[in-house]
């Protein structure tokens, strides 16, 4: 018999990346289901996380954008769940969580 239902995927990775930059410090990592960063309240990943990210991922752009792409999965899943009706476009979230990523500087 063929089927054609899958099996649920698996989670993305877990948010915890930019890394706080001292002890004590509140890190801009997302915070859930919202999406906005838990050190300033901005949309997730806000400028000083961009920043960050920049500088661990330095020359790994390619695992900066895989980070990112499974991150905005996770929050399309959240995002849609809370606002069934009015969640962000799709392109909205792919320039949100990506398309800076390429851009030089
Ligand atoms: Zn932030």
């Amino acid at each position: 018999m063929i089927t054609t239902r899958l099996s649920a995927p698996n989670r993305g990775p877990r948010p915890e990346r930019p890394h706080a930059t001292g002890a004590g410090v509140v890190p801009h990592t997302p915070l859930r289901p919202m999406w906005c960063c838990r050190a300033d309240g901005q949309p997730w990943p806000c400028g000083e996380a961009r920043l960050l990210l920049r500088v661990e991922y330095d020359g790994n752009l390619a695992g900066l954008s895989i980070y990112l792409a499974g991150l905005m999965y996770e929050a399309m899943r959240d995002l849609y769940h809370l606002n069934p009706h009015d969640g962000p476009e799709p392109a909205a979230l792919f320039t949100r969580f990506i398309a800076w990523s390429r851009r030089a500087g």
